[in-house]
């Protein structure tokens, strides 16, 4: 592809012995809800975390620009598309209930998450990894109110497990995103949100937004002293 630093060759060579799914020149638009981004050189869905972990760890040790793709709602590619490595979690979907917690595999969709409890999050498209690094939420509550720790693959190249205290969850915002760490898996604890239904919260948002049409939500920051009337 012309412009793009790296011979596709490399990419396969990269990818090598990585089970899942590897694409050569992907357009981005197929991945994004505002169904805008050029190709990218190389877009990897891993189907098991440790490929996952391991397709980073390469293209950080050969320095080749990589990107950590959840369900693409929040996200705005160039027409020219990513010059590296996109590494998609939608292949990464395990939901294992463990008594008073469940942990969730990054790719899990954030609606398969507010089926399990968790209607203060309905609307949101996107995965649960997305979810945690944006601090995802709505009037009803944000998903760091449920977080009880945060797996990720370190500067270090090591998994870490990041205690909820420690991930500087903010308004739309973490110290996850800030450091620019990927998001194996999330921690939760299995309480029932109180408040409005997920049917409610639903309705309220079809009733105020054109749900379906190519955006990534809200573009505007809320003021402080007012907050979102849906999202
Ligand atoms: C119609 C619509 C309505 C929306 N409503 C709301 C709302 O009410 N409230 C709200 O908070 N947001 C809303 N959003 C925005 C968006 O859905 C959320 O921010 C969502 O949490 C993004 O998740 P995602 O998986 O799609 O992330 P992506 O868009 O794929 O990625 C967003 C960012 O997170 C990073 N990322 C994704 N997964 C990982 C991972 N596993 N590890 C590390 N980094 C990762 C990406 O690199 C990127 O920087 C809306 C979007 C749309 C399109």
């Amino acid at each position: 592809m012309e412009g793009f630093p790296y011979d596709p060759r490399d990419a396969l060579r990269l990818l090598r012995g990585l089970p899942g799914d590897v694409r050569l020149h992907e357009p981005l638009c197929r991945h994004t809800t505002f169904r805008i981004g050029g190709p990218a050189w190389c877009f990897f869905v891993p189907r098991e975390r440790s490929a996952f972990v391991e397709a980073i760890s390469r293209a950080r040790a050969e320095g080749i620009p990589w990107f950590v793709l959840g369900g693409g709602s929040n996200v705005l590619f160039p027409d020219e598309g990513f010059p590296g490595l996109v590494i998609a979690t939608k292949g990464l979907r395990s939901l294992e209930p463990d008594g008073p917690r469940i942990f969730a595999e990054a790719g899990v969709p954030l609606p398969v998450l507010v089926s399990r409890g968790f209607p203060a999050l309905a609307g949101i498209p996107g995965t649960v990894g997305g979810a945690v690094v944006m601090n995802a939420g709505t009037r009803e509550g944000s998903i760091s109110r449920h977080v009880l720790a945060v797996e990720v693959l370190g500067h270090d190249g090591l998994l870490h497990r990041i205690p909820a205290a420690e991930c500087g969850f903010s308004y739309r915002s973490s110290r996850l995103k800030r450091l620019h760490l990927p998001v194996v898996g999330v921690e939760l604890a299995a309480s029932v949100d109180e408040g409005p239904s997920a049917t409610e919260l639903l309705r309220r948002r079809r009733d105020s937004q054109p749900v379906g049409l190519p955006s990534a939500g809200c573009v505007f920051r809320n003021p402080p002293d007012a907050p979102p009337r849906v999202g």
